[in-house]
C-alpha cells in the first residue's frame, strides 16, 4: 500500500528530533553533523537563538494578514535587501520554485509594457536548475524531470553554459530575457564563467534584454559574498532568492531594477502567504546576522579553511574524489565510484551531505559553521572515504 507521504523522495531512513548550530540529533539519541543544511537552507545553523526568539516573539503577535494591508516586517526586509543590492524593489513569495515564476513573468511584462509584446522567449541553459512547478519544469528543460507531465509550457529555449557564440545565435526577435543561476546547484556546482556572465551583461544592454539571475542557492551569503554574481561583478537586472532567506523559514523573493519592477502593477501578480509578518521576521532576523558587520569575511575564512583540507582530502583519496568546484561554502566533490555510494559512507560516518547532478557529493555546512566542525566534518569525510576505498577494493579483488 502507498505510504500516506506521497512517495516523491527517496528519503533516509532518519528523523530528527532536533538540532543545534551545525548538528542534528535523531530520534533514537544519535547525532549527525550537518553538511546539507536543509539543501542549503538552514544558512544559520539549527535552533539559532536569534532566529528562534524573532520567530517566536512574531508568531505571538500576528503570523498573518495578507498583502491587503500593510505589512511592516516586510516593508523593512525589502528596504533592506534595496540597501544591500542592485535592486530598487522586491516581491516575497514562498519559494524558490515560485520566485522564479514571478521573475520570468516579470521580464516578460516589463518587455511587453515598454513596447516589445513578442518578446516572451526566455533564453535558459543546459544543466540549469529552476525549480518544479510547470513552467519552471520548462525553464529547467531535463527531461527527466519533464516526463509524463505533458507538454512542455512554450517560451524557454537552452543552449550550452559559458557559450557566447551559441547565445548570440539563439537570441531572436522573440528573446525577453536570459536567466541563469550563477554557479549551477543541482546540476553538479557548476560555475558559469566570470568572462561569459559580462559577455551576458553586454549582450543584454545591446540588445534591449533583461538579465535574470537565479541565485535561489547561491545567494544570502552562501559563497561568502551576499549574493554570487558580486564575485563577477556584474548586476542582473531582476533576481531570486529563496533557500538561505529564512535561515529554514519558508520565503521567497524576487529583487528587480526599477525598470522591470514597476510593470507589476496592482493586480499583475500575487500571493496569499508570501510576505507574511511571520516569514518576514524569520528572514530579517537571518539578515541581521548575515549582514552583521565581517559575518561574510568569517564565511570566507571559513571557507577557505575547509576547502584548504577538502583538497587535501582529494589528494589523499584521488580513487574517491577526482576534482572540488564551486565557491565559499557551496562545495561540490566530483566523485570517483557512484555519488550514492559516498553519500552512504559519508552519513554511515555522522555526516550528513547533499547529492547533485555529474556524481557530485554537494557540502553546504550552515554558514554560521566553526572551524572545530569543519575539521570534524573533514575528519568524518576521510572515515568515509576509507571505507568507499575498502569496498572497491574488495569488488576489485
Ligand atoms: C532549489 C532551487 C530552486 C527551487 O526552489 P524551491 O524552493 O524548491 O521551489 C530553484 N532554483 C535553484 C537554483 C535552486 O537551487
Amino acid at each position: 500500500m502507498i505510504s500516506a507521504l506521497m512517495p516523491t523522495y527517496n528519503r533516509a531512513d532518519l528523523a530528527f528530533e532536533r538540532g543545534e548550530g551545525a548538528w542534528l540529533y535523531t530520534t533514537d539519541g544519535r547525532r549527525f553533523l550537518d553538511f546539507a543544511a536543509g539543501i542549503a537552507t538552514s544558512s544559520v545553523g539549527h535552533a539559532n537563538p536569534h532566529l528562534v526568539k524573532a520567530i517566536a516573539e512574531q508568531a505571538g503577535k500576528v503570523m498573518h494578514v495578507s498583502n491587503l494591508f500593510r505589512v511592516p516586517q516586510a516593508e523593512r526586509l525589502a528596504a533592506r535587501l534595496v540597501e544591500a543590492t542592485f535592486a530598487d524593489s522586491v516581491f516575497f513569495c514562498n519559494s524558490g520554485a515560485e520566485a522564479n515564476e514571478g521573475m520570468v513573468k516579470a521580464v516578460r511584462r516589463a518587455q511587453a509594457k515598454s513596447g516589445h509584446p513578442e518578446r516572451t522567449r526566455i533564453l535558459c541553459f543546459e544543466g540549469a536548475f529552476h525549480g518544479r512547478t510547470l513552467g519552471m519544469l520548462s525553464a529547467t528543460g531535463n527531461p527527466t524531470y519533464l516526463d509524463g507531465f505533458g507538454e512542455r509550457a512554450p517560451g524557454f529555449d537552452h543552449v550550452p553554459l559559458n557559450n557566447m557564440n551559441a547565445v548570440r545565435n539563439a537570441v531572436t526577435a522573440e528573446t525577453a530575457g536570459v536567466m541563469l543561476e550563477p554557479i549551477q546547484g543541482e546540476s553538479g556546482i557548476k560555475p558559469a564563467d566570470t568572462r561569459f556572465l559580462q559577455e551576458l551583461r553586454a549582450m543584454c544592454d545591446e540588445f534591449g534584454l533583461f538579465l535574470a539571475f537565479d541565485e535561489v542557492q547561491t545567494g544570502v551569503g552562501r559563497t561568502g559574498k551576499l549574493f554570487a554574481h558580486e564575485w563577477a561583478n556584474v548586476t542582473p537586472d531582476v533576481m531570486s532568492s529563496a533557500k538561505g532567506l529564512g535561515g529554514g523559514f519558508p520565503i521567497g523573493a524576487i529583487l528587480a531594477r526599477e525598470a522591470v519592477a514597476k510593470h507589476l502593477t496592482p493586480g499583475t501578480h500575487g500571493t496569499t502567504f508570501g510576505g507574511n509578518p511571520l516569514a518576514c521576521a524569520a528572514a530579517n532576523a537571518v539578515l541581521d546576522i548575515i549582514l552583521a558587520p565581517g559575518f561574510l569575511d568569517r564565511v570566507q575564512e571559513r571557507a577557505a579553511f575547509l576547502n584548504t583540507e577538502l583538497d587535501a582530502v582529494i589528494g589523499d583519496f584521488p580513487d574517491v574524489f577526482s576534482e572540488r568546484r564551486g565557491l565559499g561554502l557551496l562545495i561540490g566533490l566530483r566523485c570517483v565510484p557512484k555519488v550514492a555510494d559516498v553519500l552512504a559512507a559519508t552519513q554511515a560516518a555522522g555526516l550528513l551531505a547533499v547529492s547533485a547532478g555529474d556524481n557530485v557529493l554537494r557540502l553546504v555546512p550552515p554558514l554560521t559553521i566553526s572551524e572545530q566542525d569543519c575539521r570534524e566534518a573533514v575528519s568524518r569525510l576521510r572515515q568515509a572515504a576509507e571505507t568507499v576505498r575498502a569496498a572497491t577494493l574488495e569488488t576489485a579483488s
